[in-house]
């Protein structure tokens, strides 16, 4: 294994590609803002799929993210 591929891989653990962060998204089939689980994905931020609203137990999945709170 070559020292560059070593310093490589350490730097991809300590930038993961996706993380889940809890925030406001829109349903838009009750048009109301609930609280969900989205996914940053280096500079997009997507719903995490496989959600329910927690009014209309309709997919989140078409929602969109109005807001998240970045983990302090
Ligand atoms: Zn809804």
């Amino acid at each position: 294994m070559n020292p560059q591929e070593k310093t490589e891989n350490r730097f991809q653990m300590r930038v993961p590609p996706a993380t889940e962060y809890t925030a406001a998204v829109h349903c838009p089939i009750c048009t109301h803002t609930v609280q969900g689980t989205v996914v940053a994905q280096r500079r997009s931020l997507r719903v995490k799929p496989g959600q329910k609203c927690s009014r209309c137990s309709a997919s989140l999945d078409p929602g969109y993210v109005l807001r998240y709170d970045r983990a302090a």
